[in-house]
């Protein structure tokens, strides 16, 4: 299907094409499948791209043909049914030297393949460029992320009245992940997580037959995807009237995270936030109940560079979505976790989750 996004996939292989004489490459071979479609906004499940100097060359079959006509017109579609690594060896030999390929796209034994098809050709595994091109995200990427975020709140807001006692976490997941559907997400970013009371201080806990009782907590992280693009939230509540501790430490954490947004902005190195947001609740003594990076970068795959992490120097470009969600968590008693959506902008940041942080008491 045609669509209005092909100045921007332009503009990416132009970009890579910057990245690639840098690198001494003068092709690249692109197989993993989110880079594939990043490259070229082909949706199908079987296609390459052959980057060359002057030429861009799209490998797939005979089910894609049209599509790839369709999807991606800036292109040579080469139909490969079974043997891309032969048909790329074939295009290759006729051009420069210097190929490069995606380590984590293909197999070992491909790999092996393509090298013994060109003798006498350097071809090597590429550092990840795609991968660095897609750190920052233009406003169309952006326009999805900012969508997916939407539904993913609206579809907790109307689940919040299914969260009553006996309610198990496996249902309130299939109801969320349903709702988030119906509101229009074309998939999951992953596998949403729900615990109910002390199941809530595992970080990533996996939805069970747990009825949910007054006074638990609740935990809830999840996310749509929008054309591919992911968001992914997290908001913590309890059922009935929070207990004093309960309310403290959800404060603590709610703390941490409003200072780590306070840090979050265009130029900023990653681990400067990881610091920001983890200083509250080391000086609680709870440093230790923290047991992950504060965020990740997040895209057309839910971990993406940068991760926000202890001592890290790279700095959050503007244009950049990350997470931001601090947790604490103890064994017998559950956990908080806050995470929101946000994108580093000069000076600031944009959030993207909008969802309130109050403690909810439901
Ligand atoms: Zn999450
Ligand atoms: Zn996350």
């Amino acid at each position: 299907m045609p669509n209005d996004g092909h100045a921007y996939t332009e503009a990416r292989r132009h970009a890579l094409r910057g990245l690639l004489a840098h690198a001494d490459l003068s092709a690249l071979l692109v197989t993993k499948p989110v880079n594939v479609r990043y490259l070229t906004g082909f949706t199908g499940s079987y296609g390459a791209l052959l980057l060359l100097h002057d030429r861009t060359l799209f490998f797939t079959d005979g089910r894609y043909r049209h599509q790839a006509a369709a999807e991606v017109p800036g292109a040579e579609v080469v139909l490969a049914p079974g043997d891309l690594v032969g048909a790329v060896g074939g295009v290759v030999r006729a051009g420069g030297n210097g190929l490069g390929f995606e380590p984590a796209g293909l197999t070992w034994g491909e790999g092996q393949r393509l090298r013994s098809g060109l003798p006498g050709q350097a071809v090597m595994a590429a550092p990840p460029l795609v991968e660095e091109l897609r750190e920052v995200k233009d406003e169309r990427e952006l326009a999805a992320m900012r969508e997916a975020a939407r539904l993913g709140g609206e579809a907790l807001e109307g689940l919040l009245p299914a969260l009553r006692e006996g309610v198990t976490e496996r249902q309130v997941a299939v109801d969320l992940e349903l709702a988030m559907r119906r509101l229009g997400a074309d998939g999951l970013a992953f596998e949403t997580i729900v615990a109910f009371g002390e199941q809530a201080a595992e970080p990533h806990h996996h939805p069970g037959d747990r009825p949910l009782a007054a006074g638990d907590w609740i935990k809830l992280d999840f996310g749509a995807r929008v054309d591919g693009y992911c968001a992914d939230m997290t908001r913590t509540a309890v059922l009935g009237r929070a207990s004093q501790r309960q309310r403290d430490l959800y404060e603590l954490v709610r703390g941490a995270q409003a200072a780590g947004l306070a840090c979050l902005e265009a130029g900023v190195p990653a681990g400067e936030v990881d610091r920001a947001c983890r200083q509250p609740i080391a000086e609680a003594g709870l440093g230790d109940s923290f047991p992950h990076p504060t965020g990740h970068g997040i895209g057309l795959e839910i971990h993406e560079a940068p991760r926000l992490r202890s001592g890290s120097r790279e700095r959050v470009a503007a244009g950049t979505p990350v997470t931001i969600e601090p947790g604490v968590y103890l064994p017998g008693f559950g956990g908080v976790r806050i995470e929101d959506l946000v994108v580093a902008r000069p000076g600031g940041h944009e959030l993207l989750t909008t969802t309130p942080k109050e403690l909810l008491e439901l």
